[in-house]
């Protein structure tokens, strides 16, 4: 199996934010987190065994939850396991998302010494009151201060998350967040828009009446602002909302987006494994007691077929802004993506969404506001 990149995933926050409904829990001990990362190395081991892997690993990324919120000793301690067991290419991506307020210096050294070579800060907002709202637990200062002493232990690839679209935010405080990322001579900048989910507090505040949804015309305008903004200040748009300086691309998501083989660690985590696709289930504790009995832990697996590869090779490949190149669709599938998704292609086109050119079909600009029409079309044309 040419599984190309490694998701570890670490479920631990300090508290829990009020949007969140990513799978993480806060409280854990000490005790706990051990042997959460005995259980991982378990988990790893099993699927080295079964998966038989033929290329080395291009990336490795530590995804959470806070990753930062173990000790740097039991993230290093689970990256070499990872490195002494797996083929992994020289010169790798290998991340840590953390947040503000997570690191402090020691730490920091402790991991790029280990081999860690990008970071990636889920900063949100530099607006002190939209942090608080939001339930993060770091403040502006904590940003500048974990971001310096990132850059003062040696690491060159920066990415920081911003969230647009917060609870009464307006257009001019996003544009300040803009203002002070740029300011920090960043790699890269990941720009999301919040989504208010079921089940969260903002949810449960939505359901109340307390919290509106957030007017899709303005949000419409921080995104368009974000693009122009970013874009003449050095950064290049190459994913929906994703932005990276020339060469900083993220490695890890590029095989996500290209429909690439990946395995996913830990509950929650998801893994493709053509024509699989995997996802372990999100209960902590029957994850590691299955493990520590030697088993695989509890999971749902989903054998995709042709017309579901093809829709998910699609809709993945346009979100990257160069496209779908044809004649790479047409030697992993042997059919031409024009002939697959004729309905889809012609509507799209015919509404100025898409683009075919140079042998690729991308969005267009129009199309890169409007990315969900696009992407609901070829889901569900064949
Ligand atoms: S830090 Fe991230 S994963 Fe943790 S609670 Fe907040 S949003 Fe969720």
């Amino acid at each position: 199996m040419k599984v190309e990149a490694l998701y570890v995933h670490i479920p631990f926050c300090k508290v829990k934010c009020n949007y969140c409904d990513f799978l993480s829990f806060t409280g854990c001990t000490d005790e706990l987190q051990h042997r959460y990362i005995e259980a991982l190395k378990k988990e790893a081991l099993l699927n080295k065994k079964k998966l038989d892997l033929e290329v080395n690993l291009k990336s490795i990324f530590f995804g959470g939850g806070t990753p930062t919120c173990l000790s740097s000793g039991l993230l290093v301690q689970l990256l070499e396991f990872i490195q002494a067991n797996f083929p992994i290419d020289q010169g790798a991506e290998i991340s840590v998302e953390a947040n503000p307020g997570t690191v402090n210096k020691e730490k920091l050294r402790h991991l790029f010494e280990a081999g860690v070579n990008r970071l990636s800060f889920g900063v949100q907002s530099f607006n002190k009151e939209m942090l608080k709202k939001l339930g993060r637990v770091h403040s502006p200062e904590d940003i500048y201060a974990s971001y310096a002493l990132a850059r003062e232990v040696g690491f060159t690839n920066v990415n920081f998350d911003l969230m647009y679209g917060l609870p009464g935010q307006d257009l001019k405080d996003w544009e300040r967040t803009l203002i002070k990322a740029l300011e920090l001579n960043l790699e890269h900048i990941s720009s999301y828009q919040l989504k208010i989910e079921r089940g969260t507090p903002f949810g449960q505040q939505m359901e109340e009446g307390a919290l509106q949804e957030f007017d899709d015309e303005l949000a419409l305008n921080m995104y368009k602002l974000a693009d122009s903004y970013l874009g003449k200040n050095g950064f290049r748009h190459y994913e929906v909302a994703n932005f990276a300086k020339l060469g900083y691309e993220c490695r890890h998501n590029r095989i996500y987006w290209h429909t690439k083989p990946y395995l996913g660690l830990g509950p929650g985590a998801h893994s493709f494994l053509p024509p699989h696709r995997v996802e372990n289930l999100g209960v902590l504790s029957s994850y590691i007691s299955m493990l520590e009995k030697g088993d695989n832990p509890p999971s749902i697996s989903e054998e995709l077929t042709l017309p579901t590869l093809m829709s998910e090779t699609m809709f993945m490949g346009l979100r990257l802004l160069e496209g779908v190149n044809l004649n790479d669709f047409y030697c992993r599938f042997g059919q031409d993506a024009r002939s697959v998704f004729p309905r889809a292609i012609k509507k799209c086109l015919s509404k100025g969404l898409i683009e075919l050119n140079n042998g690729y079909i991308k969005l267009t600009h129009l199309g890169l506001y409007l990315g969900n029409l696009v992407f609901e079309e070829f889901l569900y044309d064949n």
